[in-house]
């Protein structure tokens, strides 16, 4: 297949049969749909490519525009690639937690990098959030993307994850299951399934730690719910627009440890690589193996690829560290932690 540049290849993602895996303990079909296979290798390719393009339709920018985007994961890297393709340029700001390979990865696409102190709370001037809006405000012919409350970041999924789904189940999807960040993969998606079947259920994946289920459960945001977690990209502890919560039938939280482990099984049962939050998507399905029947067609969307976590659940002294793997290599069966 030919493409005039690397962005014409987002998208189109496969959904690949999870039978080794779940097989024997899950009596539904189950397929995951696969986002490392994106240039960026991540779903944050589709949202940042439709935010810039529609910021483009509608006038936002123009040629030799600046993009700006307060992150330090997948959209950074999404946005930096698309920026070197159409010559824009990327300023990124960054906490000081990002260490330096993840800095390496949106330096080496040309993206410049401002490093922000991570104790900052959001309204400090300091934080990144306050320098990527006083960067918006400074630089002429500059656009901020802001993922958590451009709904174009769901529409992305709208036009092209949803489609895609029941294009490759010929309809047949019964439940579609997704972690929650920003909201845009799970709200875009499920919004275009609902359409075309209202039965289809819809499966947030939260984190402990997180505000999302809460707020879906009795439409108060609360701070006492706040602690930290590990698996980067899952839950919030803001309340995104992008989150459509009236969409979402069930939501299942998910910890640290099982979706640590259920990751590391995913690459050694289905030879998938993938990152972190795939593994705590999988982990819901199998929370809620009990009300599946072998009619039942789940699609589990996998985030992102499994090489930006090398240093992390991939790497057993730090699993054991975590209390996630015995000295002798074991699963740990309980862990203080989550
Ligand atoms: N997992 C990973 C690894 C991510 O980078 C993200 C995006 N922040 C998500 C899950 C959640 O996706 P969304 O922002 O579309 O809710």
């Amino acid at each position: 297949m030919r493409h005039e540049s690397v962005i014409s290849t987002i998208g189109n993602t496969p959904l690949v049969s999870l039978d080794r895996i779940c097989g024997s303990r899950i009596s539904a079909k189950v397929y995951g749909k696969v986002e490392s296979f994106n240039p960026g290798q991540s779903a944050k390719d589709r949202a940042a490519l439709y935010m810039i393009e529609q910021a483009e339709k509608k006038g936002r920018i123009q040629p030799g525009a600046t993009l700006i985007e307060a992150t330090s994961g997948n959209t950074g890297f999404s946005i930096a690639m698309i920026a070197a393709v159409k010559g824009y340029k990327c300023v990124l700001t960054l906490t000081d937690k990002a260490g330096p390979e993840k800095r390496a990865l949106l330096t080496a696409l040309g993206a410049e990098i401002v490093l922000c102190p991570a104790a900052a709370e959001p309204e400090d001037p300091a934080s990144y959030y306050s320098q990527a809006e006083r960067l918006a405000a400074d630089i002429p012919n500059s656009f901020y993307l802001r993922q958590n409350w451009n709904l174009d970041n769901s529409n992305a999924h709208y036009y092209s994850t949803g489609p895609e789904i029941w294009n490759d189940t010929d309809g047949k999807v019964t439940h579609y299951v997704c972690c929650a960040g920003t909201g845009g993969t799970l709200s875009g998606t499920a919004r275009y399934l609902k359409e075309k079947n209202p039965n289809v259920t819809i499966v947030g994946v939260d984190a402990y730690g997180s505000v999302l289920k809460k707020y879906w459960q009795t439409g108060i945001f609360d701070a006492d719910e706040i602690f930290s977690w590990k698996v980067e990209g899952l839950g919030k502890t803001i309340i995104p627009d992008n989150v459509a919560f009236d969409l979402i039938d069930e939501f299942i939280k998910v910890g640290d440890r099982a979706a640590a482990l259920r990751v590391r099984e995913l690459a050694r049962r289905e030879g998938m690589l993938l990152g972190y939050s795939s593994g705590a998507a999988l982990e819901a399905v199998f929370a809620m193996r009990k009300q599946l029947t072998p009619d039942d067609v789940v699609v589990v969307l996998f985030p992102d690829h499994g090489s930006r976590y090398l240093g992390k659940v991939f790497n057993d002294e730090w699993m054991k560290e975590q209390g996630y793997l015995r000295p002798n290599g074991e699963p740990a069966a309980y862990s203080v932690r989550h």
